[in-house]
């Protein structure tokens, strides 16, 4: 009978059964079935008890013989155990892994608890972040990484764009720290060695100004030769008019992308003003229009302006000028002849507003995402036709960045544009006056 509660059953009856017999022999049929299943019942005991014992002490070896339903449930255990232990080895190895992969990583990566406090860390971690073992395991992080930067951006709950600060261990290094969320309040930071990129950066950015700035001299002489040569009317001049013109246009746009990458670098490097002034923005945006109006000439846009004259705003004035009168002048290049243009300044609860709305050439949905890359047109040739430096929007990009704002641009072909500038709520400085539309 392979079946093991049969054969219990069957012990169990066979023992009632001799008991009964040897207390009919005896005349004790209560007695003796008593005695009889008291005895099996102290056995059942007795293997309790061994099971309790090997549990305890002995687990890791075979289980101790038994028999019936006892050696089934020993195996059974024991078949378990092994199972537990073989998948307990299989994720330590798995683990052990992982922690060599992550170790391995040049990356500084820290594995942060529930409450931000520190659970592990890799070798890169230790070097870059000054991490410490056994010393620095349950500290809070922010008690190691001091940076109020780092601080801020741990207590934001914002981790979606990495923030710069230098290593805590090694200031001269550079680092990129991201913090990841996963599991429940659980959270990785992954600094990473960013030095040589910014280095590489700051050469781009010396260079590029370094090469506008010695070609400026040169530049400003040649055209300035060229335009004397221009008002001469003798001979030579009168026969080389045209060349002269041609020369003299070209110096003027090598000109205007000079100024424009010396324009670019300055608002890369220059640092912010601690004092942001206020802005009177409606007097600069009415300059702006006039000199739009002057750039259109015989081709006689009809530009209009409103704006609430109570919105002033906290910037820096000449870059402020340059962003709208660049998207100003894009609107004049950008619509034929006679077309309209329509200027808003205005603010709502999401901050202050300019809108330039022109009923122009428009641009096609594709161009819309690289527009303020440096140098990309839609067409190269109608840029330069009307004295585009491929840079305008670009500067755009930048300003808007050092003034807390947005650019969004609606476009389609053939329909005109609409470049909206949103600056933030904090910018805004609103100043005793009548508004006047
Ligand atoms: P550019 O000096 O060539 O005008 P920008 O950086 O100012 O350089 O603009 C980039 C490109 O965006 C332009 O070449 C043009 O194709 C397109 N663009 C800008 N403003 C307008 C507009 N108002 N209407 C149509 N296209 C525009």
């Amino acid at each position: 009978m392979s079946n093991p509660w049969i054969q219990e059953l069957w012990r169990t009856l066979t023992i009632a059964a001799i008991s009964l017999l040897i207390g009919w022999l005896f005349d004790a049929v209560a007695l003796c079935l008593l005695l009889g299943l008291g005895v099996y019942a102290g056995w059942h005991m007795r293997q309790v008890y061994r099971l309790e014992r090997w549990l305890r002490h002995g687990k890791r070896f075979h289980p101790p013989e038994a028999q019936g339903i006892w050696e089934e449930i020993f195996q059974y255990i024991y078949r378990l155990q092994q199972r537990n232990r073989k998948r307990k080895r299989k994720l330590g190895s798995m683990l052990n892994r992982f922690q060599q992969a992550t170790a391995a990583l040049p990356d500084a990566t820290v594995v942060l608890s529930d409450g931000e406090h520190i659970e592990w860390w890799n070798a890169a971690a230790a070097d870059l972040l000054g991490l410490i073992y056994p010393r620095d395991v349950g500290q809070h992080v922010g008690n190691l990484i001091r940076n109020p930067v780092f601080v801020a951006y741990l207590n934001s709950g914002d981790y979606e764009i990495p923030i710069q600060i230098h290593a805590p261990a090694k200031l001269h290094i550079a680092l990129s720290v991201r913090l990841i969320s996963y599991g429940t309040g659980q959270r990785l930071m992954v600094a990473r060695d960013i030095t040589r990129i910014q280095q590489l950066e700051r050469m781009r950015r010396d260079f590029v100004a370094n090469v506008s700035h010695e070609l400026r001299t040169p530049l400003t002489v040649v055209s300035g030769y060229l335009e004397t040569l221009l008002e001469e009317d003798d001979e030579p001049a009168v026969r080389w008019r045209k060349t002269l013109t041609s020369m003299h246009e070209q110096s003027r746009r090598m000109q205007g992308i000079v100024e424009d990458l010396l324009m670019l670098s300055r608002l890369e490097t220059q640092a912010q003003p601690e004092q942001l002034t206020p802005i009177d923005i409606p007097v600069l945006l009415a300059q702006v229009k006039d000199d739009a109006q002057r750039l259109s000439g015989d081709q006689a846009h009809h530009i209009t302006l409103e704006v609430d004259r109570s919105i002033w705003l906290l910037g820096n004035e000449s870059e402020l000028r340059s962003l709208f009168s660049n998207l100003a002048f894009n609107a004049v290049r950008y619509t034929p002849a006679g077309g309209q243009i329509q200027m808003r300044w205005y603010a709502d609860v999401q901050g202050a507003h300019f809108a330039i709305k022109d009923s122009g050439i428009g641009i096609a949905a594709q161009h819309l995402p690289r527009l303020t890359e440096r140098f990309y047109r839609v067409d190269v040739g109608r840029s330069r036709g009307t004295g585009g430096t491929g840079l305008g929007l670009a500067i755009v990009k930048h300003v808007l960045l050092r003034h807390d704002g947005q650019l969004q641009v609606e476009s389609q072909l053939g329909q005109g544009s609409t470049f909206r500038c949103d600056f933030a709520p904090n910018r805004l400085s609103r100043q005793a006056q009548p508004a006047v539309g």
